[in-house]
């Protein structure tokens, strides 16, 4: 990874596993301006899972989706953004859980996680996730 301040080559000084959220934190430093900065390396999910919905389609499994939806469920909260990133992280580690060998998850099975999550965490919450994705 380039510096962000000149664009010049960095190294790595100090590296860790976040087991949360499987993202591997860095402190990287320019070899040319000597600036400290942080970056954060994580598996690219829209490569590696599909949601199989009902009829047949498939649609790349994408984050910034998921938090989309889960924070406008918990937008009656006091920090809305940081508990839609853990509750996003808890969700991303159920689907491994369950099972995604083929790189595939029903789009049932996904939400159903969801509104488990949601319900654990907060009920007003869930009935909102339930309310916008009535059929
Ligand atoms: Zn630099």
């Amino acid at each position: 990874m380039v510096c962000i301040y000149c664009g010049y080559d960095t190294t790595v000084a100090n590296s860790r596993v976040q087991k949360l959220s499987n993202n591997v934190w860095r402190r990287r430093k320019c070899r040319s301006c000597g600036a400290i900065f942080t970056s954060i390396e994580k598996p690219h999910y829209p490569a590696n899972i599909v949601i199989f919905s009902e009829d047949g389609s498939l649609t790349p499994f994408l984050p910034e989706k998921l938090f989309l939806s889960v924070y406008g469920c918990l937008r009656h909260r006091q920090n809305p953004i940081e508990d839609a990133k853990n509750i996003c992280d808890t969700i991303t580690r159920k689907i491994f859980a369950n099972g995604v060998a083929d790189g595939k998850v029903k789009k049932a099975e996904l939400r159903n996680i969801i509104k488990v999550t949601l319900n654990r965490f907060d009920k007003t919450a869930m009935v909102h996730y339930q309310a916008f994705h009535a059929k």
